[in-house]
């Protein structure tokens, strides 16, 4: 395990205006397997070609197929612990880590100086280590800082 400061700074790059897996099926990006599994159930069985057919004959059948398929897609990604942990991935890399992982808002009050180690920490909920690293202290933005010990995520803020 690597104590190494990492600091990112906000990404600008909007998210994508395409929805993800679990905005598909309105599900927090941490829900339980077994709340994305009734959420795909529930979506699906209101969605499916067949039924939704027998359901409302204005419903543009195309869209529905569409969304039924993109429930499906969803679905089989994210039932999986090892493709879901590389869609995360993914969208990490996409979306603002703001929306989905800040568990914490801190300043720099928050940290504490170790003059042994001369650098600022703030301690996780697990035991872990947030640290600050010094060129943040100049830094005029905001900046995110992921704990060394799990995979919370802090958002220091300039006072
Ligand atoms: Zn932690």
């Amino acid at each position: 395990m690597s104590r190494s400061p990492q600091a990112e700074s906000i990404s600008q790059q909007a998210s994508s205006t395409e929805m993800s897996h679990y905005q598909v099926l309105q599900v927090a990006p941490n829900a339980s397997l077994e709340e994305i599994r009734k959420a795909y159930q529930s979506l699906a069985l209101r969605l499916h070609p067949d039924k939704a057919r027998h359901a409302d004959d204005t419903i543009d059948e195309e869209g529905v197929i569409v969304d039924f398929v993109r429930i499906d897609e969803a679905w089989k990604v994210l039932r999986d612990v090892e493709s879901r942990r590389v869609y995360d991935a993914e969208l990490m890399q996409h979306t603002c880590r703001e929306e989905y992982f800040v568990n914490e808002i801190l300043t720099e009050k928050d940290f504490t100086y170790d003059p042994t180690e001369g650098y600022r920490y703030h301690t996780c909920r697990c035991g872990g280590l947030y640290i600050l690293p010094e060129e943040e202290l100049a830094s005029e933005e905001s900046c995110y800082l992921s704990c060394d010990e799990c995979s919370l995520v802090v958002q220091v803020d300039v006072v």
